[in-house]
């Protein structure tokens, strides 16, 4: 159980210099936010993905199931539950939001990614005529765009050149979407990134470059070589909107789960969303979607490496800059989350919308990857495990309770829900992933021989 106390700036920083777990409440927390409803650039993109679903089903036989429609499983985890929360658990079981198995890329990122894709095919093929011309894409009906996997606009797509740079599962996503399409693809990753996930990108047909620096780098040097391509176009992490709505969309088909699960959010049922962070893109676009549909109703939770804080640094001291500042070497073995640098759009998106983010240490990490491989029969990577201290930090720690005062949530917490979001993992070949469980399994083993 990590020591947690909201403090004053200095105090933060300092606990972040000293790597220290900390859970940060966000003072600037629009407390009175409505439920406004979508957004219509988030309406756009669920738009945009509803059309082009006929093509991808078409495309990846792992969504003709779906009907070309990426998405993942609400799904209760009673055993995590038990695990994570021991006497402490709560009337309902914690929540997972599977994104570890959403099809064709394998975690989050893949609504964005392949939301930006076809953004640019979609522009490409109107101007080449391969879709009507004079049409609003809404006005474009699903039928036609089953003529993008013709020889004919792959040949097209095949001369341009998408380049997006990623510590790995950006890169998976943009990479596979664009290749399959028939675009040259460029992933710039980090030395994070993992070997397999070099691997698969190269046996989809991208190609791979890879750079000695860290994730900040790897996109500079990809921005730079893509804007001397007049083909080219740089998929921008760190400034995408086209990234950030797709993301957003996920919070569209979440509001559709709870109500089939008769999951009620209003006044006395509040939903607690806990999503690891690493730019801030995919977390910020769900939590942005998340607070358009249930306003104050919802709280969102970033989480974070003790070593990569980098949107904790950005929202605590009010400006975006590298966790480098701090002493931090942004080692992680979260690779997804290995970032110095948070998003400067996303930062003000989340600046009044984020309740707060808390830090957490690597082999916590590898202890719920292999609890929640035992307990539920889950493979997660680590990245995607980051969130599974929000529950108990809201329940016990100083600060949780403190939050839970300030919002006058104290008398409603038993009827809360949680969801922890599982943002990659079904890609990991099983020989990593058993390596993952193994670390944890032995970390799980010492802690209780100390205890
Ligand atoms: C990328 C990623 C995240 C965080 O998304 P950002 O947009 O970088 O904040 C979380 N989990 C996994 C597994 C990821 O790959």
């Amino acid at each position: 159980m990590p020591t947690a106390h909201t403090h004053d700036l200095p105090t933060v920083l300092q606990q972040l210099r000293d790597g220290q777990p900390t859970l940060w409440l966000n003072p600037a927390l629009d407390r009175e936010s409505q439920p406004l409803g979508p957004c219509a650039a988030m309406l756009d993109a669920e738009q945009r993905l509803a059309r082009f679903a006929p093509l991808l089903a078409q495309l990846f036989p792992a969504l003709s199931a779906s009907n070309g429609l990426i998405e993942s499983a609400l799904r209760p985890a009673p055993a995590l539950t038990q695990a994570l929360l021991g006497d402490k658990t709560h009337a309902a079981p914690l929540l997972l939001k599977c994104d570890h198995e959403l099809p064709v890329a394998g975690s989050v990122k893949a609504r964005g990614g392949i939301h930006e894709v076809l953004c640019v095919a979609e522009q490409l093929a109107q101007e080449a005529g391969l879709l009507p011309a004079d049409l609003d894409p809404t006005q474009i009906s699903s039928a036609d765009y089953l003529r993008l996997a013709e020889p004919q606009a792959q040949q097209h797509f095949r001369r341009y050149r998408i380049a997006v740079g990623s510590t790995g599962n950006l890169g998976l996503s943009i990479g596979i979407m664009a290749a399959r399409l028939g675009f040259k693809v460029s992933v710039h990753m980090s030395r994070d990134a993992r070997a397999w996930k070099k691997q698969c990108l190269r046996d989809a047909g991208a190609d791979v470059i890879e750079h000695s620096g860290d994730y900040a780098a790897a996109v500079a040097e990809g921005r730079r070589q893509t804007e001397a391509d007049p083909f080219g176009y740089f998929v921008d992490d760190e400034n995408s909107q086209r990234l950030f709505y797709g993301y957003s969309v996920a919070a569209l088909r979440l509001q559709q789960q709870l109500l089939q699960a008769k999951i009620t959010v209003d006044d006395d049922h509040p939903l607690f969303v806990y999503l690891p962070c690493g730019v801030g893109g995919a977390p910020g676009g769900i939590a942005y979607g998340l607070k358009q549909l249930f306003g104050n109703n919802v709280h969102c939770f970033f989480a974070e490496p003790l070593q990569a804080p980098c949107m904790l640094y950005a929202l605590a001291s009010g400006q975006v800059a590298s966790v480098g500042e701090l002493g931090l070497n942004i080692d992680t073995a979260a690779d997804g989350l290995a970032v110095g640098r948070a998003s400067e759009p996303v930062a003000d998106m989340m600046r009044e919308r984020l309740s707060g983010i808390f830090t957490v240490h690597d082999d916590d990490l590898f202890r719920w990857v292999a609890q929640l491989n035992q307990r539920e029969g889950i493979n997660v990577e680590p990245s995607a495990t980051a969130g599974f201290a929000g529950p108990a930090l809201l329940s016990a720690s100083e600060s949780g309770r403190a939050y839970l005062r300030q919002q006058g949530l104290e008398t409603k917490f038993a009827q809360a829900r949680h969801i922890l979001w599982t943002t990659g993992g079904s890609l990991v070949p099983e020989k990593e992933h058993a390596r993952y469980v193994a670390r944890g399994q032995q970390l799980i083993t010492n802690h209780s021989l100390e205890a």
